[in-house]
């Protein structure tokens, strides 16, 4: 018996070779008909047998190319018409534009197998790719995906290349960025000077170079590295000097995990996800005695690790490195470099030498960090190999665009039921930054053919992202308190829209009573929220200094405890009578001291009472030094107490703090300290999710705000939540930090905007 069907396919499913794919696995299990793209993705007809059709369609869904991914397959029957070969039809154009763009990836198995093969032509050429792999979303600049709308515009293809890319049979049918050494982009060496180094082989030349011990800017995917030989103790160490980095760790690359396994303990979920293709930054525990630089993460007991994604990391590492130092091409603060002259300005100062190519970079994208608690993978920042793929939202609604916050900026752009958050921007205060932040707002509505039609952002006044919404004329504007953007975020997320006990603990977000807040326990869902309870007020004296010092909070905190008898630690030694006697002052008489709720600086307090950090040179410094010294097996925990009414509770931490220094003052170690710490605070979320579960009946909870970075956190916290009976949402695939906060906003907007349209 033959059948007739017609499929309808959404997704990323256009330039990820799928076309290729149907037409072979047509001609695999012998059935007729066509496969096109249109503009919401791939349309198959396809007839014969049932048995055979049965086949087909099974191996469409289950055996897809790597790259794409499928969001809708929708499935109808037509009578037969006698088709019984198979054809790719020409793109059907005119229409509105709704494919979605994939995200750069790495070098796949096909063709770094061909990268290594002398007898192939693109033996050792460092811009191999094909349908499976290679530079999408850096390099698009418009759409439809199509050669003329990207960088690759530069270059026209050779007659073999053009061969492939019209073959369906071929790897490369419709491969965008096809290239061979004949006709697509190369490399250059450049002095620090920008001269060109005469050389046969830059890509050799490099290796030379960084044996030798030089520093060499490397244009990369999104953007440029800065690279050292990471065994190279004393290069490492003029690296920091140069890029002016005192402590924040860098990021290693390694050619596989073997190399990786010799000085880290990879757990087997954390080696899964440094070969997945988006190919993050995972962070992974030391082992002792490696011979990896110690000043490559100092005071850290993890390494940031990713393996090559691009053919000129495999050329360098291949058979010469153990890891290089593959970090940002920044100075500290600043965004990475991606445009070649500005890239040479700014990094002269750092670089011995240049490893340049001419494939523009279109759009900057760093690398993505993960870490894996509890078998599960959570982003710390996304980036390359994440973006722009979208997150599917409960619910199809407007276009809306959400700003995001300040630090760790994001956007987000909302079409249908899907909502895209941008790159990791960055800290919008620095003037390049916002710059970027603006592009990337232009370039992602550019992409995905949208024009929003309300904007969100966060109440803080003075954010450039708040600012940059108040420009926008003629679409309703939507202020979100930065907490409530947290729970949305996660809700969004996990695609839930239902009432939700949103536990938030985070640095600092600007509340609705105007006092800065961040340790939360909110009630509410997309539309609204109320504030059920937080944690107690403290003042921060000198305000943004009381977030690089951590000793100016456990100063805070103490006085607030102890009041004028401060008990004799060794912290108060550390600090001058001068420091004490304006702390005091300024706390006193509420002078530059704004009062916060704030879980992090909590975080940032102990850290100093125990010792390891008085000051920070990067943002969440001390709470993760203070996580990764915790002993482990450590049961005790310090005590709370709960003030306030019926339907708001305040946690006070004084007797928490009181017992702390006592431990602390009868030589209990840092270590301990911590441990029982963490499992206070642990204990803190249960309780407080219990409290606001016995006044709304709500059992659902959401876990968010940077603090839930916390690895050792999340894994006390998890079972005993769930040993209590809630349901928790967390997050994955959005970072718990402020890289959430627009995908919150864009929520909040949208349910607004039906609400406000239904009336
Ligand atoms: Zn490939
Ligand atoms: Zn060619
Ligand atoms: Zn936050």
């Amino acid at each position: 018996m033959r059948l007739r069907k017609r499929i309808e396919i959404e997704g990323v499913v256009q330039g990820v070779g799928f076309r290729p794919f149907v037409h072979q696995t047509a001609q695999r299990w012998g059935v007729g008909g066509w496969v096109l793209n249109d503009s919401r993705g791939v349309v198959v007809e396809v007839e014969g047998p049932i048995e055979c059709l049965a086949g087909f369609l099974w191996a469409i869904r289950s055996d897809i190319p790597p790259l794409a991914s499928i969001s809708r397959f929708d499935l109808s029957d037509l009578p037969p018409t006698g088709e019984t070969t198979f054809a790719i039809r020409a793109s059907q154009s005119g229409q509105r534009v709704q494919a979605r763009i994939a995200p750069d990836t790495y070098v796949c198995a096909d063709c770094r197998r061909e990268l290594f093969n002398p007898a192939d032509r693109r033996f050792r050429y460092p811009f191999i790719n094909c349908t499976n792999c290679g530079p999408r979303y850096s390099i698009v600049t418009a759409v439809p995906y199509d050669r003329p709308n990207t960088t690759m515009v530069d270059f026209s293809m050779c007659t073999a290349c053009q061969a492939e890319y019209d073959d369906p049979a071929s790897r490369r049918f419709h491969a965008q960025p096809n290239a061979c050494p004949d006709c697509g982009p190369q490399v250059r060496l450049l002095t620090a000077g920008g001269e060109p180094l005469p050389t046969d082989d830059p890509l050799a030349t490099s290796v030379g170079l960084l044996k030798q011990g030089c520093i060499l800017a490397i244009k990369g995917l999104g953007g440029y590295h800065l690279a050292v030989d990471a065994e190279n103790d004393a290069t490492v160490r003029e690296l920091r000097r140069r890029k002016v980095r005192d402590e924040k760790p860098f990021a290693l690359m390694s050619y596989d995990t073997d190399a990786v396994v010799t000085y880290t303990r990879a757990e087997p979920e954390e080696i899964r996800l440094l070969g997945g293709f988006e190919r993050p930054i995972v962070l992974l525990r030391q082992k002792m005695g490696s011979t990896i630089s110690a000043v490559v993460a100092p005071n850290n007991r993890f390494f940031g690790v990713m393996l090559p994604y691009t053919p000129v990391h495999e050329l360098l590492l291949k058979d010469n490195f153990l890891a290089l130092v593959m970090t940002s091409g920044n100075l500290s603060d600043e965004p990475i470099a991606f445009e070649d002259a500005e890239a040479i300005a700014r990094l002269k100062h750092i670089a011995d030498y240049f490893l340049i190519h001419n494939r523009r970079i279109h759009t900057r994208v760093d690398d993505s960090i993960s870490r894996v608690f509890h078998g599960k993978a959570a982003l710390l920042r996304r980036s390359r190999g994440y973006v722009p793929q979208t997150f599917t939202l409960a619910e199809s609604g407007p276009v809306v665009l959400g700003v995001g916050a300040e630090l760790k900026s994001t956007i987000c752009l909302t079409r249908g039921d899907q909502a895209c958050v941008s790159q990791h921007i960055g800290d919008l205060k620095n003037e390049e930054v916002y710059a970027s932040f603006c592009s990337t707002i232009r370039h992602l509505q550019q992409v995905l053919d949208v024009v929003p039609e309300a904007v969100a952002h966060d109440l803080h006044p003075d954010f450039q992202s708040t600012r940059y919404a108040q420009s926008c004329v003629g679409i309703p504007h939507f202020p979100v308190q930065h907490h409530h953007a947290h729970l949305a975020s996660c809700l969004a997320e996990n695609a839930e829209t239902g009432i939700t006990i949103g536990v938030i603990l985070d640095g600092l977000g600007l509340g609705s009573d105007g006092n800065i807040w961040g340790g939360e326990f909110l009630l509410g869902d997309l539309h609204s929220f109320k504030r059920l309870g937080h944690l107690d007020l403290v003042g921060m004296p000198g305000g943004d200094a009381a977030v690089r010092e951590p000793r100016r909070m456990a100063f805070a905190y103490l006085l607030a405890t102890y009041g004028d008898t401060l008990p004799p630690l060794p912290l108060l030694s550390r600090l001058s009578a001068e420091e004490q006697t304006a702390f005091r002052q300024m706390l006193s008489r509420n002078l530059n001291s704004p009062l916060t709720s704030s879980c992090g600086r909590l975080f940032d307090a102990v850290a100093a009472l125990v010792g390891l950090r008085d000051i920070v040179s990067y943002e969440g410094q001390a709470a993760l030094e203070l996580e990764q010294i915790a002993a482990e097996g450590e049961e005790g925990e310090y005590p709370f107490a709960v003030q306030g009414e019926a339907e708001t509770f305040v946690i006070d931490w004084r007797p928490l703090l009181q017992a702390l220094v006592d431990d602390l003052l009868a030589g209990v170690d840092a270590a301990r300290v911590s441990a029982r710490f963490h499992n206070s605070m642990a204990a803190m979320i249960v309780d407080g999710c219990r409290r606001c579960a016995e006044i709304s009946g709500v059992t659902q909870v959401a876990l968010s705000g940077g603090v839930f970075q916390n690895a050792l956190l999340m894994e006390t916290v998890l079972p005993q939540l769930r040993d209590a009976g809630f349901k928790v949402l967390t997050h994955a695939l959005v970072p718990a930090n402020d890289g959430g906060i627009s995908l919150g906003q864009a929520a909040i907007a949208r349910a607004r905007l039906s609400a406000i349209h239904q009336c």
